[in-house]
């Protein structure tokens, strides 16, 4: 058994701030859902009503939700692509992670078949070759084998495209797709339900852990902060890593099902879907499939290098993410919103631009950390630091020393402006996510300040702005 009590500062506010979140996060989850169908749909005050037990507690929805699990489950099984390995850890060993595109290679195959390699496959494959290229991600063309595919799209994106074919297919048989908005509440508490039990079981696992399993943050020997926090680093059973799996499957392709049944069910109520419902839709869909499509950059985020699995990531992950970042969605089925062209058209820039800061700059440092001699990221001036490691100090990073969170940043304003500016309520996600992304901006400097000491200084100096040029 490891043992207890880390130095690491405590976080959150220690087990009384940890305590209070995690009543705090549910709380907020389902006063966002009730107002959200309300009349007058304010953020501030209290809910319409408190539902009772039997409008929170639902068989079914445990059902669907169990289905949901075990389906994103299967489709993480399926054979792997190729393995993609983790950061160091602290015993020196790297984790290794399934990144299996069957798909992809599948559709390649299809078409060299087809074409043959100089035809149209040649073309396509380059084709997704230069577009690879163009978002950053590294692509190697050798053959056409499932181990080493030319396509750089993770098993995330297969999931979500399986997911989509699946839906489709229920759809055109009848499935009543809309329907599932009507079970909004009853899904987000047994999803609520579903991550508690899970962060119980995750922490009496990590109990029996050993000491180079756990992270650096979640062994304070607070059972209450711990169980917060996450203990172990990197929980799996056998080789199914269960954070890696939650991160970015049920919960983020669960947001673009809801977001799409909440189309669904307006294109019914008001026989077609609004142009701000098509634009909240497409925004995130992009959003999402970005993600599920570089799954391997979320190796080299703080959720899987530092924070523990625990009840912050489990419940954020399963319930927090479907149920609160499609408000805009569920917003605007109640509260219908007139939008210009012009309008739309200005916004879809103002996304774009979002865009094509937070790809370009969280493609510059993963490029980088996997290798600093490629050719898109060799020219860039870095400094050394004491471990080895380089710190970029031009490009993207020279900017500001988040460029990625300002882009995410510009990118949430723009899924909230498509639901006017009559209501404060569909802002919720501008205003928590600044909130967030602040926090962690402070958090992640201080790892950085531990792990580089007087080199994160110097590039302090050089590049002071935090997160938006000359402003912060
Ligand atoms: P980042 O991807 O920003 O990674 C931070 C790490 O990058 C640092 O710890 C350091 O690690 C490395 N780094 C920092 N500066 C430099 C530099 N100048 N040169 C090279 N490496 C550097 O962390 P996050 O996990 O916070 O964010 C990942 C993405 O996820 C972001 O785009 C963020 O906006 C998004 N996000 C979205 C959320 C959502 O709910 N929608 C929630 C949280 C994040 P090291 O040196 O060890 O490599």
């Amino acid at each position: 058994m490891a043992p207890q009590g880390s130095r690491a500062p405590l976080e959150f506010g220690g087990p009384l701030g940890a305590a209070a979140l995690m009543l705090l996060l549910p709380a907020t989850m389902f006063h966002l859902l009730l107002v959200a169908r309300s009349g007058p749909a304010r953020l501030l005050g209290l809910p319409p009503y408190l539902p009772g037990l039997e409008a929170l507690w639902s068989p079914g929805a445990l059902l669907l939700w169990l289905t949901w699990l075990g389906l994103q489950a299967a489709f993480y099984l399926l054979p792997a692509r190729k393995m993609a390995e983790g950061q160091e850890l602290k015993d020196k060993s790297r984790l290794r992670y399934p990144i299996n595109g069957a798909w992809d290679w599948a559709l390649s195959r299809e078409l060299h078949g087809w074409g043959g390699a100089s035809g149209l496959a040649g073309s396509v494959t380059t084709w997704r070759a230069r577009a690879c290229a163009c978002v950053g991600v590294g692509v190697e063309v050798k053959g056409h084998s499932p181990q080493d595919s030319p396509y750089a799209g993770g098993s995330g994106f297969q999931a979500l495209v399986l997911t989509a074919l699946l839906v489709g297919l229920g759809v055109s048989v009848g499935l009543p797709l809309g329907m599932l908005t009507e079970m909004l509440l009853p899904l987000a508490f047994v999803a609520t339900l579903t991550a508690f039990i899970f962060s119980l079981l995750l922490y009496l696992k990590a109990l029996l852990a050993p000491a180079s399993a756990l992270a650096p943050g979640g062994n304070s020997g607070n059972p209450v902060y711990d169980f917060f926090l996450g203990r172990e680093l990197n929980p799996r059973i056998c080789s199914f890593d269960c954070k890696y799996f939650c991160e970015l499957r049920p919960g983020l392709i669960g947001w673009v099902l809801i977001n799409l049944a909440l189309l669904v069910q307006e294109a019914e109520f008001r026989e077609s879907p609004s142009l701000a419902m098509w634009l909240v839709n497409g925004f995130q869909l992009l959003y999402v499939g970005d993600a599920l499509w570089h799954e391997e950059a979320v190796l080299t985020t703080m959720d899987i290098t530092h924070d523990g699995f625990g009840f912050m990531l489990a419940f954020g992950d399963l319930a927090w993410v479907p149920f609160t970042y499609s408000l805009q969605a569920q917003f605007l089925l109640h509260h219908p919103q007139p939008l210009a062209l012009p309008t739309a058209s200005a916004i879809c820039l103002l996304n774009a631009v979002g865009y094509y800061i937070f790809r370009g700059a969280n493609s510059q440092k993963n490029t980088f950390r996997k290798n600093p001699s490629d050719p898109r990221v060799a020219g860039l001036e870095t400094i050394s630091t004491a471990t080895g490691r380089q710190l970029l100090v031009s490009g993207w990073w020279g900017m500001v020393r988040h460029p990625n969170y300002l882009g995410d940043l510009i990118m949430a304003l723009a899924w909230s402006l498509p639901c006017g500016v009559s209501h404060l309520l569909p802002y919720f996600y501008l205003l928590y996510f600044t909130a967030l992304l602040v926090h962690r901006e402070a958090r992640d400097e201080q790892q950085c300040l531990q792990k580089y000491g007087l080199a994160w200084h110097e590039y302090c100096r050089r590049v002071p702005y935090r997160i938006v040029p000359y402003i912060y």
